[in-house]
């Protein structure tokens, strides 16, 4: 028996209810879907996972991924939604993922009924491939100042796509090196001399038999990355491009054939149905960590090092500092998820509230909490996956772990989609916003009722606790409302005695409260996340024991989450320093308590052994590792290396001239 099936003995709960609540959203359970997902992919030749293409250059990795592609769609369809949610097993982007994510909806949502039936269906089947071609070289979060124009010329009913400077050239759209047909374009609208603002197009960009460049038409790669090695982030110019008038995205906004251009009824409909992209993000969060600490942790359960007292080697995992860096981050992933969940059922609330009676109302709640939980989230599993890859030593930092790939395949989402920073500011400002409701005495709804109560919260001085045993999910709760509440409280301040000093609004916000925005924010969505988590475990969770480990894991990631305020929690005087040692000691013991769980916790995220790319999960970890260096490893020919044999042998012995 290997140590990972006798670590799964000693759990509390079945693993397989754990996964039953893991994969359940919005009252579907998709496990099985999960599983069965993940037996196509383990048994088809292309698409499963072979060590051998971690040697491969990009421009073959490029090719090998146009060929799984290619099967993906003939397997699933391209549009799939198990393709879009669980991507993170496959090692590296297939080409269609911006085709899927950004193309698709954007034309879906902005295009009237003829553009969609012109365009969805053609590139749901791939007949055309898209880009989402926003950002450029000289602007990316500053959408209005993107440079590119769209001039309408009525004589032809045509738009001309331009890019004026280099600056303006369309820089890091995926999909656009190599791969697309089409694009949807952003462009400055001018009519007769007239600015009307960005707006959508659809532009050609290769022709449909030689896929060759047309005509006006710069296209290419932009060149190694960090990671994304197989993804053909692109550039593109225009060169007076013309494209029909029925290109320009219709739904809203309106060209008519003589040059009229009239404003979206209510483009927040669009809106709406493009912050699906974002949750995407956010779940994707939650399943990259739950890959990379399930590898992490199964092979701190085979990996041993130093000897105990008894003289027998102890395994990696008992180390309580391993703990420390590995549950809290099991914690997040559960939790990361179950905040998840309750999006998706505020998003479906919301589009019926839309749909049914035009109530827009829910809306900026919901994009401040998709804001925040992007940001958040993304920059935690990024530097979890760090932390896992460290606490796998030396192999960790092998790409045979599957760490790397993960880390560089997951490192782009703090930054596409919306930067983090600009996103979570996004969050602040609802707060701020909502917080001068609350003081005038207003209504306070969803995440933000709690600040119906700012000012009696921030009077409450001090955290209650006499023992680390007070700080059960209610202590935890107030705690972090309190958090929350304070360090908003203070950049209320913040900005009440600037503006008294004459400083205008946008450059206090700009230059001098950015920092108390970002962690007022943070703490706000910790807290959030945390509700969400006890809110699963109460609402959903029916076996005892699954519930009784996930109370301990929501206990944990507040714990953890509070620990991480030090400053605010201290500064605001909610917290002695004896309540961080109560604090302290409650993590320890739960640390301690959730040591014979952890395997069985990572299976709750049911991902099969062979779905892992990873050497460090399978069960002869050094023989595997051993295997894939000396047989998968093509710089091994058996014969001298050739640089070295040409440039190392006829200098060996040599005395330096200098
Ligand atoms: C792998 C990858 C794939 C991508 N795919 C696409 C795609 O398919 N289509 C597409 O159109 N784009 C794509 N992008 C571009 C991406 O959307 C942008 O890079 C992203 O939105 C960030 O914008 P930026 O590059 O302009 O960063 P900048 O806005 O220049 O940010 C640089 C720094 O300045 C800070 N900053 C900027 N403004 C503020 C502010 N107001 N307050 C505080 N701090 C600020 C940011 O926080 C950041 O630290 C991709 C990018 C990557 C890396």
């Amino acid at each position: 028996m290997t140590q990972v099936e006798q670590e799964r003995k000693l759990a509390s709960f079945d693993s397989a209810k754990l996964a039953e609540v893991y994969h359940t959203v919005n009252g579907v359970n998709n496990l099985q879907r999960f599983l069965d997902f993940q037996k196509t992919i383990a048994s088809d030749p292309i698409l499963r996972f072979d060590p051998e293409e971690l040697a491969l250059s990009r421009e073959e990795l490029i090719s090998l991924y146009f060929k799984k592609t290619a099967r993906i769609h003939q397997v699933y369809g391209i549009s799939s939604m198990m393709v879009v949610e669980y991507v993170y097993l496959i090692p590296h982007s297939l080409h269609a993922t911006v085709h899927n994510l950004m193309f698709v909806p954007t034309i879906a949502n902005l295009g009237n009924d003829k553009q969609v039936a012109k365009f969805v269906d053609d590139a749901i089947s791939l007949k055309i491939i898209g880009a989402y071609a926003q950002t450029e070289l000289g602007h990316g979060s500053d959408v209005q100042s993107l440079e590119t124009t769209a001039t309408y010329d009525p004589e032809t009913e045509e738009f001309i796509i331009h890019s004026p400077t280099l600056s303006s050239t369309k820089w890091w759209p995926g999909e656009l090196g190599f791969n697309a047909t089409h694009c949807v374009t952003h462009a400055q609208l001018y009519i007769k001399g007239k600015h009307y603002g960005i707006q959508t197009f659809v532009v050609p960009l290769r022709d449909m038999e030689t896929h060759m460049p047309l005509k006006g038409i710069t296209i290419g790669d932009i060149g190694p990355k960090l990671g994304f090695h197989t993804k053909d982030n692109g550039y593109l110019r225009f060169d007076n491009v013309r494209i029909p008038r029925e290109n320009m995205l219709m739904k809203y906004a309106k060209v008519s054939k003589a040059g009229e251009f009239s404003k979206p009824a209510n483009e927040r409909v669009g809106y709406a149905t493009m912050m699906l992209v974002r949750l995407k993000l956010i779940e994707g969060a939650s399943n990259y960590l739950s890959l990379v600490s399930s590898i992490a942790t199964r092979y701190s359960v085979f990996r041993k090092q130093f000897k105990d007292e008894d003289g027998k080697e102890r395994m990696i995992l008992d180390y309580q500092t391993q703990m420390n860096k590995l549950m809290p981050l099991i914690a997040s992933t559960y939790a990361m998820n179950a905040s998840y969940k309750k999006i998706v059922t505020l998003y479906h609330e919301m589009m019926k509230q839309i749909k049914e009676k035009e109530d827009f109302s829910s809306m900026n709640e919901l994009h401040s909490i998709l804001s925040g939980c992007k940001s958040f989230f993304t920059w935690e599993t990024l530097l979890g996956i760090e932390v896992c890859r460290q606490a796998c030593g030396g192999h960790g930092y092998s790409e045979y772990s599957g760490i790397p790939l993960a880390f560089s395949a997951f490192s782009p989402h703090v930054t596409l989609e919306g930067d983090n920073t600009i996103m979570a500011l996004q969050t602040a400002r609802y707060l701020m916003k909502a917080a001068q409701k609350a003081l005038k005495g207003g209504k306070l709804l969803g995440s933000v009722e709690y600040l119906k109560h700012l000012k009696e919260i921030v009077s409450v001085q001090r955290c209650q606790a006499t023992s680390k045993s007070d700080f059960n999910l209610e202590a935890i709760d107030k705690a972090m409302q309190a958090n929350s509440a304070q360090l908003l409280w203070k950049v209320i301040q913040k900005f009440s005695t600037l503006m008294g000093e004459g400083e205008s609004m946008k450059e206090i916000w700009d230059r001098k409260a950015g920092i108390d925005l970002v962690e007022a924010s943070r703490a706000h969505i910790y807290y959030f996340t945390f509700k969400s988590f006890y809110e699963n475990i109460r609402d959903n969770v029916k076996d005892e024991a699954v519930a009784k480990v996930l109370t301990k894991l929501c206990l944990l990631y507040g714990i953890q989450k509070l620990l991480e305020f030090p400053l605010g929690l201290a500064e605001s005087g909610y917290f002695l320093p004896v309540h961080f040692g109560y604090l302290k000691a409650k993590k320890e013991e739960l640390l301690d308590e959730l040591r014979p769980e952890a395997i069985a916790l990572t299976d709750g995220f049911a991902i099969r052994d062979e779905s892992f790319y990873s050497a460090l999960t399978t069960p002869d970890v050094y023989g595997t590792l051993y295997d894939w260096a000396t047989t998968k490893n093509p710089l091994n020919t058996g014969k001298p290396n050739e640089g070295f044999m040409k440039y190392m042998k006829p200098v060996m012995g040599l005395k330096p001239k200098l």
